[in-house]
């Protein structure tokens, strides 16, 4: 008999389940509004010039293939640390941050969430805020740490609700690490304002919590670089340690080659190296040492001052299809006079939106009209169109009603 005999299935990834349901329809008006990954107006994946650019140069100076030290491509973490954290950081000044590559965000979250398991209290728990990334849970969990809920969202304004969020932070054990979205939140797109951030600050600052951001959206949200990392900078101006886990998965179209950083910035100099040796340590376990390509690819963008220029170009297009795409959904569901108000679409920012349609009318757009979104009513902004928001927004109008 088998060993495994007695291993329960699992239930199916629900992102994954919708895809496989998406290729299955047959209709020529069908729209996938879940997965999130950018695509263009013709609803295909966008390989950005500058990575093109970049991916030339590296086949041209023939390249080796040797391993990377355990901390990942220098030039790459480096330039990565600077752009999350800003060029004048202080921080980074001081030799206070540690940065290793990571196998895109997820893996910074994963080394990060074993680290602090070996060296935070016993018992310390993580707040993870109501919704969340879905990951987010089974990353905590699979590296020994209990995962507890903070409030975020209010569904009564489909905006954040600061003061529920507040209390939970305030009622947390002192000193629990506290992930934070960076910008971008998802599944809600709905972000702190700069005011808000700094009461949450002051909370945790109170508590002496440690944030760890998770930032898989810089510069894809406002499409703009330094004020998609605003918070981040601001915490480590205020004096807070802190954690981020960097995913160039979304912003440098790099989804699949896995390109990210996990950094930490600690109190002093010499902590930090005391950190870094055993982060190596966590790091050499799961991974040995990270891959190349997509560092390569990377690196090379952020350390040319004329890509950089040009992906920084990119990075206002892909925001800019999406929050005119935020405008264009809004204006017809007022036009079609959609019962409800549908500000929180522009409101909102980033990949997702949080629509605000019940399970049941999930379900009725997917049968009746073919168009495919999670369960808890988040779409993909970047699967609209030109092409089909028409559809898209007589769909909701249909279902709402
Ligand atoms: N964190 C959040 C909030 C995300 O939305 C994602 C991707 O969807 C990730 C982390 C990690 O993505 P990746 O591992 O592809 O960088």
């Amino acid at each position: 008999a088998s060993r495994f005999a007695e291993v329960p299935l699992a239930p199916p990834d629900a992102i994954l389940n919708l895809s496989t349901l998406y290729k299955a329809d047959t209709s020529a008006k069908k729209v996938d509004l879940g997965v999130g990954a950018y695509r263009d107006n013709d609803g295909k994946p966008w390989v950005l010039p500058v990575v093109r650019k970049a991916e030339t140069a590296i086949y041209e100076s023939q390249v080796e293939h040797e391993y990377l030290p355990i901390s990942g491509l220098k030039s790459f973490t480096d330039a990565a640390a600077t752009l999350i954290l800003g060029g004048d950081s202080v921080a980074i000044k001081e030799n206070r941050v540690t940065s290793f590559q990571s196998i895109s965000g997820t893996g910074a979250l994963c080394l990060g969430a074993n680290f602090l398991k070996h060296f935070l209290p016993q018992g310390t728990i993580v707040l993870l805020s109501n919704p969340t990334w879905a990951n987010h849970k089974n990353i905590f969990n699979t590296a020994g740490l209990e995962a507890h809920e903070y409030v975020y969202y209010n569904p009564a304004t489909l905006g954040l609700n600061l003061e529920g969020m507040l209390a939970s932070l305030r009622e947390a054990p002192n000193g629990s690490v506290v992930v934070l979205h960076a910008c971008a939140h998802n599944p809600t797109g709905v972000d702190p304002t700069q005011d808000q951030w700094k009461q949450i600050a002051d909370v945790m600052q109170t508590k002496n919590h440690f944030p760890f951001f998770d930032c898989a959206y810089q510069g894809f949200a406002s499409g703009d670089l330094d004020r998609d990392a605003f918070a981040i900078r601001y915490f480590i101006e205020r004096g807070f340690e802190c954690s981020v886990a960097q995913s160039f998965a979304k912003n440098l179209g790099l989804y699949g080659e896995r390109v990210g950083c996990y950094h930490v910035v600690s109190r002093t100099s010499e902590i930090t190296d005391k950190v870094r040796s055993q982060i190596a340590r966590v790091s050499r376990a799961i991974i040995s040492n990270p891959p190349l390509y997509g560092a390569r690819v990377a690196s090379q963008v952020l350390n040319d001052p004329q890509l950089l220029a040009e992906w920084k170009e990119s990075l206002r297009a892909m925001s800019g299809r999406i929050i005119e795409m935020r405008a264009q959904l809004r204006q017809r569901l007022v036009e079609l006079q959609t019962p409800g108000n549908w500000d929180h679409i522009v409101n909102q920012i980033g990949m997702f939106s949080f629509t605000g349609l019940k399970l049941a009318q999930v379900e009725a757009i997917k049968s009746k009209h073919h168009i495919y979104m999670t369960g808890n009513g988040r779409i993909s902004m970047a699967g609209l169109s030109t092409r089909n928001i028409d559809h898209v927004a007589q769909a909701i109008d249909d279902v709402v009603r």
